[in-house]
C-alpha cells in the first residue's frame, strides 16, 4: 500500500475573503464589468491611503506599471538603467521593452537589496565621464525595503530618476513609512502569489499628479480628447477592469492582518529552525519593518552538513512548495550581454537561499509539516 499523498502546501497562495466577493458581486449587479468603474476608483483611492501616495493608476500588471514608470521617466532607446540583480525578471524586462539597457547591481547583506555603495561608486565614475544612467530601479525584495535614504540622496545628487519596484513589499515600512513615495514613481503587483492579489494586476503610484494622468492616457491606447479616435503618440492597453479591482479592494482592506500573519509565520519558522547549524534567516534591516511576504533563509552546507537543494527536494517529496531565492538577472541567459556591478553577494544568496511556504492563510498544522520536513533533513 502506498501512503496517501499529503495535501500540497503552496509557497504563497491567494487568501480571499467575503469583502472581495461583495465588491465583485456589486460590479455584476450594476452591470459595471467594464470599462474602469467605481471599484477601480475605489481601489486607487484606498491604495493611496495605505501607501501614503497622492495619486495612483490601477493597471493590468506590475510589469505594465513598471513599463509605464520607465517610459514616463523618459527612458528611451540606448539609455542605461541601473536595476537590482537579485530580483524577478519583471524588474528588468520593461527596460528592454523600451530599447534601453539594464546595468545590474549586486546586493548588500543587511537587507539583500541593491548595494548603495556600488551605486555611489558607479555614479561618481559616470559623472566624470558625463554618462550618467537615466534611471535606477530599486527593488524591495521579499517584503523588505532597500536602504532608501542612501539611494534617494544619491539619485538627487546625480539627478538620476529613482523608481521603486515595490511589487513584493506592500505592507513593509522604511523608517515608519510605506515604500512607494521615495522615488518619482513606484509600482506594486497583485499577481496571484503576492501579499494581496486581485487575481492579476498592478498599481503605479506617484505624488506627481501629471505623471499619473499621463500614465492613465498611455494605458488606454494614448487616445487624445476628441469625439473620434485620435492618436498623436502610441500607448498600451494596460488598465485594470472593474471586476478585478473589486477583488483588489477587498484584499487591501485586510492588508494589516495579512502582514501580521506572514510575520507570525516567520517567527514560528525562526523559533523552530534557527538553532540548526548553518541555517541563517534573511535579516530584518534596522531601517524598517519586514513584511515577511516570504520567509527566506540560507543554508551553509559546510556547517549544516546538508545543502539547499537537499532541503528543497525533501520538501517537494512531502508535497511542499519551497523555492530557491531568485536567480540573479546577470546570471540569466536572456541578459548575458548586460553589465554587472559586483555580483558575488547575489550569486551566494541564490546558491544557498530558500523561500519557505509563507501564505497569510497558512495554518499551524501546515507550518508544523514544513518544520518537521525541514528538520528531518538534518
Ligand atoms: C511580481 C513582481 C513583478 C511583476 O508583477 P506582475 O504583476 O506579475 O507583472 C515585478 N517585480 C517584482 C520584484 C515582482 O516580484
Amino acid at each position: 500500500m502506498t501512503a496517501p499523498i499529503a495535501e500540497r502546501i503552496y509557497l504563497s497562495p491567494p487568501d480571499i475573503g467575503e469583502l472581495e466577493r461583495r465588491y465583485v458581486t456589486e460590479a455584476f449587479d450594476t452591470n459595471w464589468i467594464a470599462p474602469l468603474g467605481p471599484n477601480v476608483d475605489g481601489f486607487e483611492e484606498e491604495f493611496c491611503e495605505v501607501v501614503g501616495a497622492s495619486h495612483a493608476a490601477a493597471l493590468s500588471s506590475g510589469t505594465a506599471a513598471l513599463h509605464l514608470a520607465l517610459r514616463l521617466a523618459g527612458v528611451e532607446r540606448d539609455d542605461e538603467v541601473l536595476v537590482s540583480t537579485l530580483t524577478f525578471v519583471a524588474s528588468a524586462s520593461p527596460v528592454v521593452f523600451l530599447g534601453a539597457k539594464p546595468i545590474f547591481v549586486d546586493s548588500e547583506r543587511t537587507s539583500w537589496n541593491i548595494d548603495p555603495q556600488r551605486v555611489a561608486d558607479f555614479f561618481a565614475d559616470r559623472a566624470e565621464k558625463n554618462r550618467l544612467p537615466k534611471a535606477l530601479v530599486v527593488v524591495h525584495l521579499y517584503g523588505q525595503c532597500a536602504d532608501l535614504d542612501a539611494l534617494v540622496e544619491l539619485c538627487e545628487r546625480y539627478e538620476v530618476t529613482l523608481i521603486e519596484d515595490a511589487a513584493e513589499a506592500l505592507g513593509a515600512t522604511y523608517r515608519g513609512r510605506s515604500p512607494g513615495t521615495f522615488g518619482q514613481s513606484a509600482i506594486f503587483s497583485f499577481n496571484g502569489n503576492k501579499i494581496i492579489t486581485s487575481s492579476g494586476g498592478g498599481m503605479l503610484v506617484s505624488n506627481d499628479e501629471k505623471l499619473i494622468a499621463r500614465a492613465r492616457k498611455l494605458a488606454t491606447q494614448a487616445r487624445d480628447p476628441a469625439p473620434h479616435y485620435e492618436h498623436s503618440e502610441l500607448g498600451y492597453n494596460y488598465r485594470m477592469s472593474n471586476v478585478v479591482a473589486g477583488i483588489g479592494r477587498g484584499q487591501i482592506a485586510s492588508l494589516s492582518d495579512k502582514v501580521a500573519a506572514t510575520r507570525r509565520t516567520f517567527d514560528a519558522y525562526y523559533d523552530a529552525l534557527a538553532d540548526l547549524d548553518g541555517v541563517e534567516f534573511m535579516p530584518e534591516a534596522p531601517w524598517g519593518r519586514h513584511s515577511r511576504w516570504l520567509t527566506c533563509l540560507t543554508v551553509d552546507p559546510e556547517a549544516a552538513g546538508v545543502d539547499r537543494e537537499m532541503i528543497r527536494k525533501a520538501m517537494e517529496a512531502a508535497n511542499i512548495e519551497a523555492r530557491p531565492v531568485w536567480k540573479p538577472m546577470h546570471m540569466q541567459p536572456v541578459f548575458s550581454d548586460a553589465e554587472i556591478l559586483g555580483g558575488e553577494v547575489a550569486e551566494d544568496l541564490f546558491e544557498r537561499g530558500l523561500c519557505l511556504p509563507s501564505g497569510s492563510s497558512l495554518t499551524d498544522a501546515q507550518r508544523q509539516r514544513v518544520i518537521e520536513t525541514f528538520r528531518g533533513v538534518f
